[in-house]
């Protein structure tokens, strides 16, 4: 069959006796009638089921979209979706801007491609991007091997929203590349801070890419962040810094030696490797998968799992109740001049917000 922007009747011509004559139909209209479909979520469902990465990248957008209408069509692929989907391991990665994570993701994703076959999503959560505009992890051309390997699926952290939203649709977003056959999930995250929390929230492996500096590389990492890792690997482990990084392992060895151990049953190793020439890459992922094969035994594989799932439902009345109270016009016209009686010291924080929380109960009413 003919296509139809290469008919003449498309072009707004009509062939009359061989003639072409301008048609009287504004060819505008007939461009409209090959204009892209709108997809119903029966065609998302059915697209991500088949595995179609096209279908699956419009879901996604889909599931970002702060649009009412799209985030109904959005909620019911999601709840269709679910059945088919946790069938993966989700691998956390997090490490700070320069830690390595890009090269280090895109050698890792080639290696447990063609050690282990099946497919890899690569997703991000990168709260900064809604601050900056300008999102850290949000390049796709930073893994370039593995954004042109046929069975990787790479998408940049949704920008729109608090921490909160941002992780909430990753972790949506697990959901569609899950029943979409990808069987291995990684999610990136800077490691600055509380997107680790989100992060660790929805992965069955935390691992913390560190670098080692000055000799007193565990200053300036968080108790809690080290606390979360179940792995933590020493990245850069060439030429003239593989002593410096053997040093940092140790030290790190022995720090999380004075942290009690995790409820996994797990002691986290620490290991050295180099992204860039790929030394030690098998070892990093020897390590994750005895670990997913050790509690998959204990059963904590499962329970992780179920904690994570009760912990988003929480998450997601609470990320609603503040959106609902937030957005409500009545209450944003109250704001300001509550904080501005809090601030002038009329008021105390806690009448203050006693005020408006009273003023939202009544408008429930
Ligand atoms: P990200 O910001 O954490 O994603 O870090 P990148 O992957 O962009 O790496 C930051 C810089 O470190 C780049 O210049 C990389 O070439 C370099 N780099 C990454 N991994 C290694 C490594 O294993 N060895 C060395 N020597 N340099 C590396």
């Amino acid at each position: 069959m003919e296509h139809p922007e290469n008919s003449s009747e498309y072009a707004g011509l009509v062939v009359n006796n061989g003639v072409e004559q301008p048609s009287n139909i504004n060819p505008y209209l007939k461009r409209k009638r090959f204009a892209r479909r709108q997809l119903t979520a029966n065609d998302y469902v059915e697209g991500i089921l088949k595995g179609d990465t096209s279908i699956l990248g419009q879901a996604v957008t889909l599931v970002e979209s702060t649009h009412p209408a799209h985030q109904q069509v959005a909620q019911e692929v999601i709840e269709r979706c679910l059945p088919h989907s946790g069938n993966s391991v989700r691998i956390g990665i997090s490490g700070v801007p320069g830690a390595g994570k890009s090269t280090s993701i895109d050698e890792f994703g080639l290696h447990v491609l063609k050690e282990y076959g099946g497919k890899l999503a690569v997703l991000a959560i990168d709260p900064s991007s809604e601050r900056t505009k300008g999102s850290i992890l949000g390049d796709k051309t930073r893994m370039e091997k593995l954004s042109v390997h046929p069975d990787s699926f790479i998408r940049p952290s949704p920008s729109a929203g608090s921490l909160g939203g941002v992780a909430r649709k990753t972790r949506e977003t697990i959901i569609l590349c899950e029943a979409a056959g990808y069987d291995k999930i990684f999610v990136e995250t800077v490691g600055v801070g509380q997107s680790e929390t989100a992060c660790h929230s929805m992965v069955d492996f935390f691992l913390l890419i560190q670098l080692a500096g000055t000799g007193d590389e565990l200053q300036g990492i968080k108790r809690g962040i080290m606390e979360m890792a179940d792995g933590i690997v020493i990245n850069k482990c060439d030429g003239n810094n593989v002593d410096k990084c053997q040093l940092a392992a140790t030290q790190f060895r022995n720090a999380l030696h004075l942290f009690p151990m995790p409820e996994s049953g797990w002691t986290p190793q620490v290991l050295t490797y180099s992204g860039f020439y790929g030394y030690g890459i098998k070892e990093v992922w020897d390590m994750i998968f005895q670990y997913i094969d050790f509690v998959k035994a204990s059963g904590y594989f499962e329970h992780r799992r179920n904690e994570q799932s009760k912990y988003w439902m929480y998450e997601s009345i609470n990320e609603q109740l503040r959106n609902s109270f937030f957005q409500n016009p009545t209450i944003s016209d109250m704001l300001l001049a509550e904080e501005k009686s809090v601030l002038d010291g009329q008021k105390t924080s806690f009448v203050a917000a006693k005020q408006l929380l009273d003023a939202y109960f009544a408008l429930l009413h």
